[in-house]
């Protein structure tokens, strides 16, 4: 697909022109990986933070009361994850040096000794020999999202600091990709100043990065955050270009992604899940999606874990979301996952390049 075809899917308003997408995307996904649906469960390991990122809520300068899980509440919820028959396990936190390298290690080694789910990371931008030693100790997959592809508004909305650009990003993707882990990346749409030829550009690099995972959700503004309190001073050259964070662009995304990616694993997010309580997750699904990560971080520090304002389902349980989900997989007609789930990108190139 060229750049110009991206642009027109996006913005037209023809309807039967984005149903015809969603048609396709929908048939992409289900002649390439299927009609299985896995299960990723998520835990917000720490919500202390090193950066400040001017659209996270746990951005360093915020005051907010910061918890970081132990081992063993850790390895708790790892088993709360085989007990909801999920297949994975990712441990996400703010860039928390306090988590280095041999203590996660260790974690994941414990994880994968005890359990057979397959451990993904989300920590953050850390040392090479750090993703080594835990790609060394088992770790399965590594999520970095670039949140945007313009250089420009990558640099606005993270306030400088040595290899805090966009190039710098993009290496830790190239160095974790050498390391052999499962690679995902992705964006938030609709994130003020960004245009609609940047996320035509966000859909070219994820295929060119050919990722194994892209997560896609919309900009949820935080009232604590700079880019609210700064958004006002970034006004648009011309309003039109500016994209919206709202559910259609981001399944328009998706579902031009699938198509772009057919073997990658693309996740119905929470972000677009929040946006429509009611349908955004299936739409996810019933456009391209065919990964959930249902929240497992225990209630008490869901609601610390804020990216993005007190989040909607921060009230919600594990138990809660996981009936939803059941729910809403029968009326797709789509089956729960069993394993590990890994992408098919990501076996292809281990097959094909036995280097990798
Ligand atoms: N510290 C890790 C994990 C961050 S949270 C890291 O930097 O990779 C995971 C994702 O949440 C981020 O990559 C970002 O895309 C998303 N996110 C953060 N703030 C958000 C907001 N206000 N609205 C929507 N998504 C947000």
């Amino acid at each position: 697909m060229d750049h110009r075809l991206i642009l027109e899917l996006l913005r037209t308003d023809d309807s039967t022109r984005v149903n015809g997408l969603y048609a396709q995307a929908d048939q992409v996904r289900r002649d390439t990986v299927g009609n299985e649906v896995f299960l990723r469960g998520l835990l917000e390991i720490s919500n202390h933070c090193r950066r400040n990122c001017a659209y996270c809520g746990m951005y360093a300068g915020r005051k907010l009361q910061r918890y970081r899980m132990s081992e063993n509440e850790i390895l708790d919820g790892a088993r709360r994850a085989v007990a909801f028959g999920h297949g994975t396990i990712v441990l996400q936190a703010g860039e928390d040096g306090v988590l280095d390298g041999k203590y996660v290690a260790a974690l994941v080694t414990k994880i994968r000794n005890e359990t057979d789910l397959a451990v993904t990371l989300s920590l953050g931008e850390r040392e090479p020999e750090e993703y080594e030693l835990w790609r060394e100790a088992g770790a399965d997959r590594y999520l970095l999202r670039f949140e945007t592809s313009n250089p420009e508004l990558y640099r606005r909305i993270h306030p400088p600091g040595a290899g805090l650009d966009m190039e710098s990003r993009l290496e830790h993707l190239r160095i974790l990709r050498r390391l052999g882990y499962e690679v995902g990346s992705g964006v938030m749409v609709g994130i003020p100043g960004s245009t609609w030829d940047d996320l035509a550009n966000d859909i070219a690099l994820f295929a060119d990065l050919d990722l194994d995972m892209v997560g896609i959700g919309p900009y949820l503004p935080h009232p604590d955050t700079p880019l609210v309190s700064e958004a006002a001073r970034f006004p648009m050259a011309n309003r039109q270009e500016q994209v919206p964070n709202d559910e259609d662009t981001t399944c328009r995304v998706v579902a031009l992604t699938r198509i772009a990616l057919p073997r990658s694993n693309i996740p119905a997010t929470t972000a677009l899940s929040l946006i429509n309580r009611v349908a955004g997750r299936m739409h996810g699904l019933a456009r391209g999606a065919n990964i959930i990560m249902p929240n497992i971080t225990p209630i008490e520090y869901k609601a610390l874990y804020e990216i993005y304002p007190a989040k909607a389902d921060s009230i919600e349980t594990a138990e809660i979301i996981h009936r939803v989900i059941a729910e809403q997989l029968a009326a797709l007609g789509r089956s729960l996952g069993v394993g590990r789930g890994d992408s098919r990108n990501w076996t292809i190139r281990r097959n094909t390049c036995k280097t990798n």
